[in-house]
């Protein structure tokens, strides 16, 4: 009998996160049934997609997000034990999946799936560079932005998982001019000096308008957006005609309740005269070509055009802590918990 541990949610989150919105639980798994196979998590993800969606579910059910896993047991000959697979299994420490009915909410369409092979890269990475953020990075800024050669890119979150994957494909794959927006000296100094971008700014210590006015002189042609905010409305009104801004997130925001939502700075004086482009995207638009998002960064990791940087968090019982950490910005790279 597998004793397996998990985090419910015993109340909606309010503000920041608190603790006690949280149980950690205990419960004894049955045996397994046919077609099902049991998995040890090895590393769970906390990511800032769950703050605002965990709200879309009822109370008591497993707190949301990614793990990658091994599976232990099997009666599942797809799923034979010793391979790992990576899936929305939630905070829990073993999981019984069922492929077929999948278990606990599917949040981006996708069925656990076995890791694809990375060689002897870490296992995590497909929590981070080697998969949803990963594929965020690449197909919000190829498909959505759609660069340009010679183009100037902004990109604002830019020393977390999506931002610091972005940023280095406009860099050393497309050769943009790269200027990135992060909360802290020790993280602009990380994407310039480590990640090659060209330009990094402080937004807890700089005026963004003044200083992106310095970096960018003649104007941005596309915005990478993973914070919304005041940020994203400085950056807008320095965009090009026929810029394009790729709304990949909003989390300086996820922690206001809907009703006390900051009023938006009026864009649309910029947008009409400028002839601007802004589309809103979520990634699960590219399930169907989840692995060759997969494998070209695979691809770039290995020719050197892809550096990545994680945070891990040792322990379960820290998954909370480390999921609070990540949204007030603790992490450099993609946040992760080592379990
Ligand atoms: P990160 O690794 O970037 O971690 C979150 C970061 O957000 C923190 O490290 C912090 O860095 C920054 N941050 C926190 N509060 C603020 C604030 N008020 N203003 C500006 N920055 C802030 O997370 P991810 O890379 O996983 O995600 C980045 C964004 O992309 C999120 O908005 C997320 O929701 C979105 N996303 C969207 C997807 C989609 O399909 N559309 C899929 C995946 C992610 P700092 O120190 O710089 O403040």
């Amino acid at each position: 009998m597998v004793k397996a541990k998990k985090f419910v949610v015993a109340k909606h989150f309010q503000n920041e996160p608190k603790a006690t919105d949280l149980q950690l639980v205990e419960e004894e798994l049955p045996a397994l049934q046919t077609g099902e196979f049991l998995v040890q998590a090895e590393y769970l993800s906390v990511d800032p997609y769950m703050r605002p969606y965990v709200l879309k579910y009822p109370l008591g059910i497993t707190m949301i997000g990614a793990q990658v896993g091994k599976i232990i047991e099997s009666k599942n000959l797809q799923y034979p034990v010793g391979k790992r697979i990576v899936g929305y299994l939630g905070w829990r420490t073993y999981t019984i999946v069922n492929p077929q009915t999948c278990t606990e909410v599917d949040l981006i369409s996708q069925k656990p799936m076995l890791l694809p092979d990375i060689g002897n890269l870490a296992p995590s990475l497909c929590l981070g560079v080697l998969g949803m953020p990963g594929n965020t990075a690449y197909f919000g800024l190829l498909e959505i932005c759609k660069p340009k050669q010679g183009e100037t890119l902004v990109v604002s979150g830019a020393a977390g998982a999506v931002g610091s994957h972005v940023g280095q494909i406009g860099k050393h794959v497309l050769g943009l001019t790269v200027i990135g927006i992060a909360g802290s000296d020790e993280k602009c100094k990380w994407l310039v000096e480590e990640l090659g971008f060209d330009h990094a700014i402080n937004y807890k210590t700089e005026n963004v308008a003044v200083s992106l006015r310095k970096a960018a002189p003649t104007g941005v042609d596309c915005y990478f957006d993973n914070v919304g905010g005041d940020i994203s409305s400085a950056v807008m009104y320095q965009m090009k005609p026929f810029g394009r801004a790729a709304i990949c997130g909003s989390i300086s925001s996820y922690n206001a309740d809907a009703s006390s939502l900051p009023k938006a700075t009026i864009l649309q004086p910029v947008m009409v005269f400028n002839q601007l482009k802004m589309e809103g995207f979520i990634v699960s638009r590219w399930t169907d070509r989840w692995l060759e998002g997969i494998q070209k960064n695979l691809q770039w990791i290995r020719e050197g055009k892809l550096r990545y940087r994680e945070t891990v968090t040792k322990g379960f019982e820290n998954t909370f802590d480390a999921f609070v950490g990540m949204l007030q910005g603790k992490n450099t790279g993609k946040a992760i918990i080592q379990v």
